[in-house]
């Protein structure tokens, strides 16, 4: 399998190659040549393998110069019952005849981003041992991916972690998660200013390629191919758990931000999974919503973005939406090159008098919708007093809009990004109680905490990880 940028003027990489990357140098985002196809006979054999098993032959197609034992034995290590709660991974919940829950937050930091991370890590691992490199990963975090990062890398070897996060501004569960971690690779910066001010130190960082260069300094972001792929598995994983036989359709309701967990629903079914719709749910944060209704691209500025009690998927523009867009124009580079240029210069596109359009409309499965604070409250109420399950807010955005566009004939799954726990406050706002809590969390916030607070000041951050990086090298065997 190769791969080419969506803006078509790169030249072609493998899984290897891109594994480390973050854009390509055309600026584009790193997209399979074409999308593998599954036959019946395969997608039969699928049905019945174990998560581990299932996660290797979907990972087979796309990382294909990787060889197949190693693989398969990464994916083994990866997904046991020991990191993931239950030996199913992602277990289905029904709450009534074809109405499901797939549950993707029983991972270390209860929220749906492990089951990718926890991957990414060991695929880091593994390429740089084979390449004897080392990788500092820099980010910035409002919350859940920061963490996820951290909770994946967390005592590996050859690689850092140095994760800026808004000081005093992320929930203390959430402060806990990162900054409790007491592995001698993990650095947390606390930063003082908002989410936009970390990013921003970290936009500036990468600005300098010198730097980058000389430490080795690595992205674990959303637009990461591997982690599309790794979400790729739990469509597999819920369809068969949702369905008889593989004649049959399901739908997937998915809380989307930066449309990486809807794009892998879109990937499963260009393989040829039998999915009906992808059922795309935003908060007040609604550009996915609009564009999947009206065909217009128009990403907000980031003062133009809420805080909403679905924090997770408070973004202006969706990173892996290129990637969709770059299908439905056929995979015309040129014609993706355009239509971003047009986003810088005009601030959006449009395309609903496009070709591309009408295949949109008509074979790509997607229906959109949006969801307030005072519906999410409802949902999560609603599904308390009718099936008896505490669901997350962001949860409920999916299940707000499935409820709305399900057929009854065909089962809908509603995507769990995350674990109520997280997002107590809303919860207790909604059912005048405290949301359930895993035992092995109780308490996490009173253990030591091990932080640097800094200024918003790229100089001063690059100096912290130049010191602390150079102390590794001298170490390093
Ligand atoms: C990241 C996240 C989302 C949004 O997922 P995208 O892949 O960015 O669309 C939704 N819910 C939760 C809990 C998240 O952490």
């Amino acid at each position: 399998m190769k791969y080419v940028s969506t803006r078509g003027h790169s030249a072609s990489q493998t899984f290897t190659d891109i594994l480390l990357e973050g854009l390509a140098p055309d600026g584009g985002l790193m997209v399979p040549e074409q999308w593998p196809r599954l036959t019946r006979p395969k997608l039969d054999v699928m049905r019945d393998l174990p998560y581990p098993r299932l996660a290797f032959e979907i990972l087979r197609f796309f990382a294909d110069d990787f060889p197949g034992a190693e693989l398969k034995a990464l994916a083994e290590r990866t997904y046991t019952a020991e990191v993931f709660g239950t030996p199913e991974i992602t277990p289905l919940s029904t709450l009534e005849p074809n109405l499901h829950l797939l549950a993707l937050s029983n991972g270390p930091t209860l929220a749906f981003k492990d089951v990718a991370m926890q991957l990414l890590g060991n695929l880091f691992e593994s390429v740089l041992e084979k390449q004897d490199r080392h990788l500092n990963v820099l980010g910035a975090t409002s919350g859940d991916t920061g963490s996820a990062a951290e909770h994946a890398l967390k005592g590996k070897a050859r690689v850092n972690v140095f994760m800026l996060s808004p000081h005093g501004r992320m929930s203390p569960f959430q402060r806990a998660q990162m900054y409790a971690l007491q592995d001698s690779n993990v650095f947390n910066i606390a930063i003082e200013g908002m989410f936009d001010d970390c990013q921003d130190v970290v936009k500036s960082v990468n600005l300098d390629p010198e730097f980058k260069a000389r430490h080795a300094i690595g992205a674990v972001n959303s637009i990461n191919w591997a982690r599309v792929v790794a979400q790729v598995v739990y469509y597999f994983k819920g369809y068969f758990a949702a369905t008889g036989t593989n004649d049959e359709q399901a739908s997937f309701a998915v809380p989307s931000g930066n449309f990486g967990n809807i794009f892998a629903g879109y990937v499963a079914k260009r393989m040829g999974l039998p999915i009906r719709r992808l059922v795309l749910a935003t908060n007040e944060n609604d550009v996915l919503d609009e564009f999947f209704r009206t065909g217009r691209y128009r990403p907000r500025k980031a003062a133009e973005t809420q805080a909403t009690s679905s924090p997770s998927m408070d973004i202006s523009r969706a990173s892996n939406f290129e990637r969709f867009v770059w299908d439905a124009v056929d995979q015309d580079g040129d014609k993706v090159a355009w239509l971003w240029k047009q986003l810088e210069e005009k601030g959006g596109f449009d395309l609903s008098t496009d070709r591309a359009w009408e295949k949109i409309e008509d074979d790509s499965g997607f229906v959109s919708g949006r969801s307030t604070h005072e519906d999410r409250v409802k949902t999560i109420r609603h599904v308390k007093e009718r099936y008896g399950v505490v669901i997350d807010p962001h949860t409920a955005d999916g299940v707000k809009i499935a409820l709305r566009v399900r057929e009854p004939r065909h089962p809908m799954i509603c995507l769990e990004t995350a674990l109520p726990a997280k997002f107590d406050e809303t919860i207790v706002e909604a059912l005048g109680e405290h949301a359930p809590r895993p035992a092995s969390f109780e308490g996490i916030e009173a253990l030591p905490q091990r932080y640097e607070v800094m200024r918003a000041d790229p100089e001063a951050v690059k100096a912290y990880i130049a010191s602390r990086t150079d102390l590794h090298r001298g170490s390093m065997q």
